[in-house]
């Protein structure tokens, strides 16, 4: 079973148009400096645990009341018994998301083939050049990611790219390179940054509204549906 590190039992966030829960798994192979999760990725095994048994029984209970059950992270594809588990909570009838950074395309595609994912949430970090700095690797998998956006372009799934917007991280260019490199996407969100204590390396500020919408406008030349979340 996987470790499963966190359960939000409500949201109406996380998996667009369903009353969800959020399953959190732990580990990471990025280390990107803005992550809410810090915990998570750097130290998952003294994070507390909650056991499968205790979530599927909820899961059960709530069953006609949620609508979907979204499983983040961290990243997600990095359990190695993930599959089993999206199997039992599909056997309970719900619709599932998967939230993931991209570098795992042969599981997103094994999962979608599969008919275990409804839905998909994929991180675009920044436009290419820039997926160093935004990671925090020297020399993270872009390969693997570039395979899961061509894989979504082209799949029968519903699906989303999104970016945390950081002001001291991204900049105009990002966004023009990224609106190339998703082209036709089916949507794409840009997530104002919010600093707390919990993020891997704190002290980084948001881009204004004004300054969001501008890169909303340059993504919506090559992108239908593009939004804007988590400012006030
Ligand atoms: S933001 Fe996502 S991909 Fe980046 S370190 Fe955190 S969990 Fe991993």
């Amino acid at each position: 079973m996987p470790a499963i590190h966190g359960l939000n039992k409500t949201t109406l966030l996380d998996y667009p148009g369903r009353v969800a829960a959020t399953i959190f798994l732990g580990s990471c192979n990025f280390r990107c400096p803005f992550c809410q999760n810090s915990g998570l990725v750097l130290h998952p095994a003294d994070e507390p645990t909650i056991s499968e048994e205790e979530v599927l029984s909820f899961l059960k209970k709530r069953q006609g009341i949620l609508e979907g059950v979204c499983i983040s992270g961290g990243e997600p594809t990095l359990a190695s018994d993930l599959e089993d588990f999206i199997r039992k909570i599909r056997a309970l009838g719900y619709p599932v998301k998967l939230d993931t950074n991209g570098t795992r395309p042969d599981i997103l595609k094994h999962l979608t083939e599969s008919g275990l994912i409804q839905m998909a949430a994929v991180d675009i970090k920044a436009c290419p050049d820039n997926y160093p700095s935004l990671t925090g690797m020297l020399h993270p998998d872009l390969d693997a990611v570039r395979e899961t956006v061509d894989f979504l372009l082209h799949a029968n799934l519903d699906y989303e790219f999104r970016t945390t917007v950081v002001k001291e991280l991204h900049n105009e260019n990002d966004f023009i390179e990224i609106g190339q490199w998703l082209k036709g996407a089916q949507a794409y969100y840009l997530q104002a940054y919010k600093d707390s204590e919990e993020v891997l390396q704190p002290g980084f500020s948001s881009y204004s509204l004004e300054d969001l919408e501008h890169f909303r406008d340059i993504l919506h030349q090559t992108i239908p549906v593009v939004g804007i979340r988590g400012i006030d």
